[in-house]
């Protein structure tokens, strides 16, 4: 039997999320592993490759309406430009490819994989502002990137390449680089939300966890069914080191010389993984209606008797859905029985089954099933456009709503470091407690656990709760909340 044959989700995803994940992206056809000698890296199928194409188009669509047009940069950066902004240098340097040789012959300036493309773009930023009429400038890339991951790598999570979007941008203020660096939070936030049916939680990474050379990184960060919390896409306020690195001056309204402030952001496959690890379940791949490849399998039923008159219902039905632009397949095998397809669809991640058989041809109607819960329905055939869209919503809903009582339910609060690493150890999720800002006291919970600082709120009312209790680690006095929890 090929990969491709073989059917059924073996592994729990309770108890063994890891290789629950591992099968459903094999067997849903979304990934397969590179050649040997290339760990790390995978193939992304068809199947997967839209489901990237449709956030793209959503996310690029929220660029392009907020004033970001999309360029394309060198895949290589030269090791000089590399080492002007000292903090990428440092913070990139043990995960960065090398070119060395072109042919036989060594290359004069070893040449780096791109990890992250601000020393090859903002370069070029300077050279295109002048004045401050050519403030704010903005360009999108999207692309993929290379970081040698020393951690253990999984499919879309964390691989040594992954395709994704990075944001580059260059203004005349701070004020206006922190807009920036919030509008394209919100952005990120919106598409879990709206496109990936995942609420996120938005804040701030801690001062020794941020991006290279960035004042500031904001995150959203989304809570796998495991309890691990999962980095979905960041937004980096850049201050001045960029600018100062690659010397972005502009002419302001008095002719003086002012340095720029610039900011980046990207989002990565990751969220396609997130994604799969939050909605699928044991019978295989669960995706939202606006992602799927397939958004309605039609399956008849039939008796030799009744075959044609079954089979002619259920095209006039594929035809109109068809037409109004919904992604529709007529599962018409006549080799296969309809339990065998209604597996097969569910494995694959088809949000919506509509059952034919004789009854519903005779009576005009069908049946509407909902993969994530099963949940099912008998409509009339008359209007089935309409009333397939508003089941769209309504599978969207289940989707959103269980995410979110998964956030809910799983976010805690502890007052000492005893009920910091009790609560994750028993229950995992994030665990908020009043933090003095000190690394050393994050470092203490990670040695015990394996958890971190994952993100402290930017805007939540909360995050004054804690200001002036003590830290929950050393006793200090604590100047922020910090959520705790392990992550991917
Ligand atoms: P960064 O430039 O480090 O802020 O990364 C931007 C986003 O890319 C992160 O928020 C992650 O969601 C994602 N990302 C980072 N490293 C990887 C990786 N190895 N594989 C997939 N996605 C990644």
């Amino acid at each position: 039997m090929t990969e491709d044959q073989e059917l059924g989700i073996t592994e729990s995803k309770e108890y063994n999320t890891g290789e629950w994940y591992a099968e459903v992206v094999q067997k849903a056809n979304l990934a397969s592993y590179a050649p040997e000698g290339m760990s790390g890296f995978i193939v992304t199928r068809p199947r997967a490759y839209e489901v990237w194409e449709r956030i793209q188009a959503h996310l690029d669509g929220l660029f392009k309406d907020t004033g970001v047009r999309n360029a394309y940069f060198p895949l290589f950066i030269p090791e000089s430009y590399l080492e002007r902004e000292k903090d990428i240098v440092e913070g990139f340097d043990p995960e960065v490819a090398w070119v060395e040789r072109a042919g036989n012959d060594e290359l004069e300036e070893r040449l780096a994989v791109r990890p992250t493309s601000e020393s090859i773009i903002t370069p070029y930023i300077s050279q295109w502002v002048r004045s401050h009429r050519d403030l704010p400038l903005r360009v999108n890339q999207w692309a993929s990137v290379v970081r040698w991951e020393a951690t253990e790598t999984k499919p879309f999570f964390r691989t040594k390449e992954f395709l994704w979007q990075e944001g580059h941008t260059a203004h005349a203020t701070r004020e206006d680089a922190w807009a920036e660096t919030m509008r394209r939070l919100d952005q990120y936030e919106a598409t879990y939300e709206d496109l990936l049916a995942m609420p996120v939680l938005r804040g701030a990474k801690p001062e020794h966890d941020k991006f290279p050379g960035a004042d500031t990184t904001t995150t959203v960060e989304a809570l796998m069914p495991d309890g691990k919390s999962v980095q979905g896409a960041t937004s980096h306020h850049l201050g001045t080191s960029f600018a100062d690195a690659f010397d972005i001056t502009y002419t302001d309204e008095d002719e003086a010389s002012q340095i720029a402030h610039t900011t980046s952001w990207g989002l990565s496959w990751r969220a396609i993984g997130a994604l799969i690890m939050t909605h699928s379940d044991e019978q295989g791949l669960v995706l939202p209606p606006a992602l799927a490849p397939e958004q309605v399998v039609i399956v008849p039923i039939w008796q030799a008797d009744t075959k044609d008159e079954v089979l002619a219902y259920a095209e006039g039905i594929r035809a109109d859905l068809d037409d109004a632009g919904i992604r529709v397949e007529l599962d018409d095998r006549d080799e296969r029985n309809p339990g065998f397809k209604f597996n097969e669809w569910e494995l694959k991640g088809v949000p919506l089954r509509v059952e034919i058989g004789p009854n519903e041809a005779v009576d005009g109607s069908a049946t509407l099933v909902h993969r994530p819960d099963g949940e099912s329905t008998e409509v009339d055939r008359d209007g089935i456009t309409e009333t397939v869209e508003s089941h769209f919503d309504e599978v969207y809903a289940k989707l959103y709503a269980a995410a979110e009582r998964n956030l809910e339910s799983n976010i805690r609060e502890a007052d000492d470091r005893a009920e910091i690493l009790g609560t994750l150890g028993q229950h995992g999720g994030y665990v908020k407690a009043p933090w003095c800002g000190d690394e050393a006291c994050e470092t203490e919970i990670k040695d015990q656990i394996a958890a971190e600082i994952v993100l402290v709120p930017l805007d939540d009312p909360d995050a004054e709760i804690h200001h002036g209790e003590a830290c929950a680690v050393c006793g200090g006095g604590a100047t922020e909340t910090a959520y705790y929890a392990k992550s991917y």
